[in-house]
């Protein structure tokens, strides 16, 4: 009985797509189910990391402010490293989402720095209170090296270990270990002068530092002096810096110079172009010439 009807059925089916041709065979075709990803058989490759970028900041805020403001707020960052006596650095947001630290600025042809980033905080007060008047009252352009608060000993180590760490499995470029002032120098000055780059580069073997030779080398020449303010920009675009064209060393300029001091010659920030300045840059360019994938 069973079979009649299926047989009838069938055939009437058969008779009906002669009819109305395709139309109807399409109708018959089973509707899969939800489809599958097949991430096996073929594989691409062109490709790289999202993370191109590692940021470091300071809170300019205790533990407990910084926890407060980083957990609750509309900053945050990925780490957050506390000025505790203790081992733990606490991870705020997972590597793979967005952690919004970095705000408006570029670095390496980046812009949007928090899409391709990740942000460590470290608890530090940033310019010690009694200084901080002097900057806002216009008696100071730019806080020298002893007006920063020192890092603690346990949290250089421990961002030292992170770092090292985040560069390895996101295979970071030494340069694009850079700070919040050099993303965003007229904004910024975090992680401030007393945070230790060199240290970190002889230590844990991260971020960029340049060779004391090629330092040399370039302080001899007499490329500075002859050097137009044009080309020591290109030189600072070279490396990564955003930094505009005018034809003279603006405000916006100055504070371009101060972040790469910041970071480069931390115990004389000045804001000022001089030769060692440029001689570092110079170096800088010379050791790390290579480009990033933009693809
Ligand atoms: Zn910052």
């Amino acid at each position: 009985m069973a079979k009649n009807i299926t047989a009838l059925a069938f055939s009437t089916l058969f008779i009906a797509s002669l009819l109305t041709g395709c139309a109807t065979t399409t109708s018959q075709v089973a509707t899969p189910e939800k489809y599958i990803i097949d991430s096996e058989t073929y594989q691409a490759s062109g490709k790289s990391q999202r993370i191109k970028t590692i940021v470091l900041h300071y809170t300019v805020s205790n533990n407990a402010r910084s926890l407060k403001t980083l957990t609750t707020g509309q900053v945050s960052a990925h780490y957050l490293v506390l000025d505790s006596n203790d081992n733990k650095i606490y991870n705020l947001v997972p590597e793979s989402e967005r952690a919004w630290h970095a705000g408006n600025g570029g670095f390496a042809g980046r812009t949007i720095l928090n899409d391709t980033s990740i942000g460590i905080e470290i608890v530090n007060s940033g310019i010690q209170p009694k200084y901080r008047q002097a900057l806002k009252n216009g008696k100071l352009d730019y806080h020298p090296y002893e007006h920063y608060v020192e890092f603690d000993e346990l949290q250089i180590k421990k961002v030292g270990q992170l770092v090292q760490d985040l560069a390895k499995r996101y295979d970071i470029s030494p340069k694009n270990i850079i700070g919040h002032a050099d993303l965003a120098p007229t904004r910024k000055i975090d992680p401030g002068a007393k945070f230790p780059w060199q240290r970190l580069y002889i230590d844990y073997g991260i971020g960029a530092w340049y060779d004391e030779f090629d330092k040399q080398f370039f302080t001899n020449q007499d490329e500075f002096t002859a050097a137009t303010i044009p080309e020591i920009k290109q030189a600072f675009r070279d490396y990564g810096y955003q930094i505009n064209d005018s034809d003279e060393w603006d405000k916006a300029s100055r504070d371009v110079i101060y972040a790469f001091q910041l970071h480069f010659k931390p115990q004389q920030p000045t804001g000022e172009m001089d030769l060692e300045t440029y001689a570092i840059l110079k170096a800088l360019n010379n050791k790390y010439a290579d480009r990033d994938d933009f693809y």
